[in-house]
């Protein structure tokens, strides 16, 4: 996962930089790098590899000055490679920027800028940000700031930005649009930090101001001051972070379910990076071990899991069975073991396990091993056991899941079983290469999306508010809504204690319809898509016996806002 770090005041900034760098190394990356103003010029080292590679490179090549900005890069688009590594520099070497994010509009707005002359160092997406800075300076926006806001409102997708200008030597500006990932700023005494996590700046300061999205920072040595995207002034409230370790790390969040939550756009673009080429728009899983003509040997697939892993295997099952031709079943770990089933070598047997160590899935895999099936894993603990028995393997990149009701390892293993659906379907031919673009394309908006819809935050509340004293709940959904029914019932259950049942919305009338008045609250999933008149038909249905429905709806969708209740 990547990482800022920035500094202004009167130290030199480039220790504080490589040592905050230092403490989110944990994260991983491919790469890394520092701008720092030095007599009035922006000076940047970068290095591919390890954060020791760009320590040396600095300790050959000193850069002194007391303001500067540090990134270390997990690329998402463009290689690793020092040419990409940020902080990336403006043409004419006025701004410098690093980002953690996607911008998903890049190819446009790289054609656009190369036709007006703009020539461009990196492959990266990153890069248009800081060469729109550099066009707005050109016609007259000289305020950083400003410029910082206008530049945005250009740009798709969710980022943490931070940039620096060589014209104005006294201040970082900080943006954070929507979940990408946070900002978090370190107030000191006649000077400040800026950081993606705060870990990487708790040692100099425990006073910490985080940016809501859609937020800009100025942060100067003597002040920082707010202002929302519109430009209208906010308070920076200051949050002073107890000196007990798990306060350190759940920093704003009140407990570790809600910040996992919150931190699954940044999980899930860290599930992506690597994978998909934009450029050429394929799909690379080396870990998988697979050639072309094993995957176009397989006949069939089958995932064993348990719990939420299971209701994730059974959304995939809508993938793989889309994209690659493959029939794939769905098992229980638990169950799975204590059947004689059907695997032989043309069946790949995928389990999915967050922790790796699932004994129940691990059993199941130890007979897919006897019966000389292909191995895989998704797993989100690095070097467990379902990793290291599989031939091949995909980490979900979720990072540490404290709470104990699952959420971002659930988002992640969706994910990379929707990569390894493109990636089969690429290797057995099923996917024509314009289908693929497409879904490459919708993959790169999805942290974003996610993002957007942690920001119904507030309402959800409001919901949470008129239904907590309901004892029984129903969740319905059709296709591949139906699983995450089953999910989210389970969630209910487990968080909630409230029973719940998740159903496949066309089986309610053979029988579960009866279950349905007042007391019954139902929660439909209903969005347009394929399903979504008979979706529709359901919430009638339920609402004709006195059901009170929440529907989780597409946006902008009147009619099943008019038809549901209560009104959101
Ligand atoms: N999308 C950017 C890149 O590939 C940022 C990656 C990151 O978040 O480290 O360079």
């Amino acid at each position: 996962m990547c990482g800022i770090v920035g500094y202004v005041g009167s130290q030199e900034a480039t220790p504080i930089i490589l040592d905050g760098l230092g403490r989110l190394e944990y994260r991983g990356y491919d790469s890394a790098g520092v701008a720092v103003l030095q007599q009035a010029n922006i000076e940047v080292r970068r290095d591919v590899g390890k954060l020791i590679n760009l320590r040396h490179r600095v300790y050959q090549q000193p850069i002194h000055g007391s303001i500067g900005i540090g990134h270390t890069r997990w690329a998402t688009h463009g290689v690793p490679a020092e040419h990409n590594a940020h902080p990336h520099v403006s043409m004419n070497g006025d701004f410098v920027v690093v980002h953690n994010g996607i911008v998903e509009n890049y190819q446009e707005l790289r054609e656009e800028l190369t036709a007006e002359g703009v020539t461009f160092t990196s492959e990266t997406d990153t890069e248009v940000i800081v060469q729109l800075v550099e066009r707005l300076a050109a016609n007259g926006v000289h305020d950083l700031t400003e410029a910082a806001r206008q530049t945005v409102k250009h740009l798709r997708g969710a980022h943490a930005i931070v940039l620096m200008s060589r014209h104005q030597p006294d201040r970082l500006v900080a943006i954070r649009i929507g979940n990408a990932g946070g900002v978090a700023i370190g107030v000191g005494e006649q000077e400040n930090y800026v950081a993606s996590d705060m870990p990487a700046i708790l040692e100099y300061t425990r006073r910490m101001v985080f940016l809501e999205t859609r937020q800009i920072a100025t942060i100067t040595a003597d002040g920082i001051t707010l202002q929302t995207l519109d430009g209208a002034p906010v308070e920076a409230v200051i949050h002073n972070i107890p000196y007990d370790p798990v306060s350190a790390v759940k920093g704003e969040y009140k407990h570790f379910m809600q910040k996992e939550i919150y931190e699954q756009p940044r999980s899930i673009t860290d599930t992506i990076r690597g994978r998909i080429d934009f450029e050429h728009q394929t799909v690379h899983i080396p870990e998988l071990n697979l050639t072309a003509e094993r995957a176009q040997s397989l006949t069939r697939m089958v995932t064993v899991a348990c719990g939420t892993s299971y209701y994730s295997g059974l959304v995939g099952k809508f993938f793989i069975e889309h994209m690659a031709r493959l029939n794939v079943e769905v098992d229980y770990g638990s169950e799975y073991r204590y059947r004689d089933p059907i695997l032989d070598a043309n069946t790949a047997v995928l389990a999915i396990t967050q922790s790796g160590e699932t004994v129940d899935t691990l059993a199941a895999l130890e007979e897919a091993r006897e019966k000389k099936s292909l191995i895989w894993s998704i797993v989100n603990a690095i070097g467990s056991q379902a990793m290291r028995v599989a031939d091949g393997y995909i980490t979900m990149n979720a990072g540490p899941e404290i709470g104990v009701a699952s959420t971002k390892a659930f988002t992640t293993s969706i994910v990379d079983q929707y990569l390894l659906a493109l990636y089969l379907g690429q290797l057995r031919g099923t996917l024509k290469p314009d289908v693929l673009h497409r879904y490459t394309q919708d993959i790169a908006r999805l942290p974003n999306l996610v993002g957007q819809t942690l920001e119904l935050e507030n309402h959800i509340e409001e919901l949470a508010r008129l239904f907590y004293k309901a004892s029984n709940f129903l969740y319905l959904g059709r296709g591949i809504n139906y699983p995450i029914a089953l999910e989210g019932a389970l969630k209910l259950k487990e968080i909630s204690y409230i029973h719940a049942e998740g159903y496949p919305a066309g089986e309610m009338k053979h029988g579960p319809i009866a279950l349905i008045d007042e007391q019954m609250p139902v929660l439909a999933i209903a969005l347009k898509d394929s399903v979504y008149d008979k979706m529709i038909s359901q919430i009638e249905q339920s609402k004709a016996r006195g059901g009170k429905v929440i529907a989780v709806a597409t946006e902008g969708d009147e009619f099943t806002s008019r038809v549901t209740w209560p009104k959101a």
